[in-house]
Formats: C-alpha cells, sequence, structure tokens
C-alpha cells in the first residue's frame, strides 16, 4: 500500500490528514520508537532500542494487536508514557541478543509478573541458539530462561511470593512463551493473530541477528534491527542486508538502525571499523529504500545521537550531528519518500481506506 491509500499520517504527535473524513472503525497500524539510542551509551536519557507496533481499529486507539521489537533500557517507561500496560503485550520480538536491545526485558518481565500472573503469557519471538564460529552461543531461550535470575538469588522472588501465593512459582521467566525459529535467507512467518502476520528473514550483524516484518489490512512496516551487509567490510555495494531488502519490498514503513559516515574509517572519530561496518549507513539506507519502493524510512539508533559530541568514548565534533546531516545524507541514497529521523516516541500512523 502506498501513501496515496492512508488517510492519516501522525509523526510524533502531529496529525496531519490527507483525506477525507474519518470512520473510527478503520483498521491502523501505528509504529513507535519506542528508544532510539545507538548502542551502549548513553545520551540525554534516551531509551534502548525498541519499537512498538500497535494494530487495530482507530475506536480502539489502535491497540487490537499489540506488539514489541527488541526491548532496550528504559522500555517500560516509555509504555508507560504511551499508556500501554506491560500487561497488554501480545508479543515481543527480538532481533538479537546484545543489551542495548534487552536490557529493559528483566524490568518488564518482573513488573508483569507483579501484576499479571495470572496471564495471559506474552510470545517471546526469536532466533533460535545460533553457535557463532568462535564457538560461543548466542541465545535467546537462555535470556528468557533466566530473566529473573538475579531476582531470584536475591530472594525478592520468594519473598514476593511469600507475600502473594498466586503470583507464578518460577519468577518472571514462567510468563514467557517461548516461540523460537531457525532465522533463514528465505521469509518465513513467524508469528499470526487474526489479520496480523509478523515475517522474518535472517540477516547479519551479529550472530543469530534477524529482521521482521508485520503485514496488517492498514500497512506493513519493518523492523531492519541492526543489520548490516553479509560481506563484513568493503568492497561491496552496500552496507545494507540484501536479506532486508528483500523483506521490505513494497513496505510502507521501514524501521532501521544507522550509522552516519562521520563515523566511518576516512574520519577522524577513530570509532572501530569493524563495529561501523556491521551498521547500514544513511546513505545506503536511503538507496535501499528507493530500490525497495519503500514510502517511510524511520531511522533509529542513531550512530552518533543528533547533538552528541561523542559516540561513547569516540569524538564526533563540538555541536554533533544535526536531523539535517542525517536526512541529507539519506537523500544523497536517492531517496525521495518521508525520512523521520527518530526521537524517543516518533510515532507514525497509517489509517486503511
Ligand atoms: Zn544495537
Amino acid at each position: 500500500m502506498k501513501n496515496d491509500l492512508m488517510r492519516s499520517l501522525t509523526v510524533a504527535g502531529t496529525v496531519f490528514l490527507s483525506g477525507a473524513g474519518a470512520a473510527l472503525a478503520a483498521p491502523c497500524l501505528e509504529v513507535t520508537l519506542t528508544g532510539t539510542q545507538g548502542g551502549p551509551p548513553v545520551f540525554q536519557g534516551q531509551a534502548g532500542s525498541g519499537t512498538l507496533v500497535r494494530y487495530g481499529e482507530e475506536a480502539n486507539n489502535c491497540s487490537d494487536v499489540v506488539l514489541q521489537f527488541d526491548a532496550g533500557r528504559g522500555t517500560t517507561q516509555q509504555l508507560s508514557k504511551l499508556k500501554v500496560p506491560v500487561g497488554k503485550l501480545d508479543a515481543i520480538f527480538l532481533t538479537h541478543i546484545h543489551t542495548d536491545h534487552t536490557d529493559g526485558l528483566s524490568e518488564l518481565m518482573q513488573l508483569r509478573w507483579h501484576f499479571n500472573s495470572a496471564g495471559p503469557k506474552v510470545d517471546l519471538v526469536c532466533n533460535s541458539d545460533v553457535v557463532a564460529p568462535k564457538g560461543y552461543t548466542m541465545s535467546c531461550a537462555r535470556l528468557a530462561a533466566s530473566i529473573g535470575d538475579t531476582m531470584i538469588a536475591a530472594g525478592e522472588i520468594a519473598q514476593r511470593l511469600a507475600e502473594n501465593p498466586k503470583r507464578l512459582p518460577g519468577g518472571p521467566a514462567d510468563l514467557f512463551n517461548v516461540m523460537t525459529f531457525d532465522g533463514a535467507e528465505q521469509i518465513q512467518t513467524v508469528w499470526e493473530q487474526g489479520d496480523v502476520k509478523v515475517t522474518a528473514i535472517a540477516s547479519r550483524h551479529i550472530a543469530g541477528h534477524v529482521s521482521f516484518r508485520v503485514d496488517t489490512p492498514a500497512g506493513s512496516v519493518v523492523i531492519g534491527g541492526d543489520a548490516g551487509n553479509d560481506l563484513p567490510k568493503p568492497p561491496r555495494a552496500s552496507s545494507t542486508s540484501a536479506q532486508v531488502e528483500t523483506l521490505s519490498e513494497g513496505a510502507d514503513i521501514v524501521v532501521h538502525s544507522v550509522i552516519h559516515p562521520v563515523m566511518g574509517p576516512d574520519g577522524s572519530s577513530g570509532f572501530p571499523p569493524p563495529i561501523y561496518y556491521r551498521q547500514s549507513t544513511a546513505t545506503d539506507l536511503g538507496s535501499m529504500a528507493k530500490r525497495a519502493g519503500v514510502s517511510n524510512l524511520m531511522l533509529t539508533h542513531l550512530i552518533p545521537p543528533i547533538g552528541a559530541a561523542k559516540q561513547g568514548p569516540y569524538p564526533v565534533s563540538d555541536t554533533g550531528l544535526s536531523k539535517q546531516d542525517y536526512i541529507d545524507s539519506v537523500r544523497e541514497g536517492g531517496f525521495e519518500g518521508q525520512v523521520i529521523v527518530g526521537t524517543d516516541l516518533a510515532t507514525l500512523r497509517l489509517v486503511a481506506p
């Protein structure tokens, strides 16, 4: 579905009506960046990486199906600003097992266990265990099984169970319904509910990284995660993932982590080249979005953040980059659609005709 079929767009709380009056029964898809911090550093209170995708009818604030993709630091606070109780999440999807995408999971699940032990469980959808070439294993299943372990070790779970034995005896992990799949280079369906279908494809960043796409009658959104090209460094045609490009074909919205070329080895930041090369640059994302016929590109996980003099210990410049610097870089790639340079809680709403 293209822009002309959307009746309204909401960007960071600002509504732009692009068509005739609203029928509140119209299906709608709402995509909110719950956190836009790129990587492990902290900057001005930005929340860790995550995207909330809601689908439903306008009368119900598009909230019949509520999905969280990645759950970095502070996700629970961000959901509270959106008035989304953690007990309302139908499923959580993880692109990869890096703390900047998973730090918020334990507090989210502890809160759900505290008040929602009666259920329902939340689906945790992620890749099966993957053994990396160097022999270590990336394991979403183990992350899930151990999500309450520090609270169990500290005695808190036992103390709270003593107060309220109706809570699930194993702690927060008991509330997960873990749904792993074998990430592959072919698109596969990994979750479905009613009119909402989520597909996934394996992509490169670290071992086990996957990217997702949500299709609904109101539109579609791709969550690229931190994907980069399968070739770990130049020479290569693009820093973006060919698999994510396939997944993005004709999508209304692509949400993707971004790195600005200023962090590249040609600059003076000293940023480690292998870390730079495993992300997608703003310019290459612009080219990818154009080739895939995408209408809206939402940049998230910005490296470096807007206005940051440093990315972690790596210097950018005294004033840092501006929003326009990111837009210019995307436009260099030839993309002519809407670019949203992500800030926490930036939102796009698509409404079916
Ligand atoms: Zn990351």
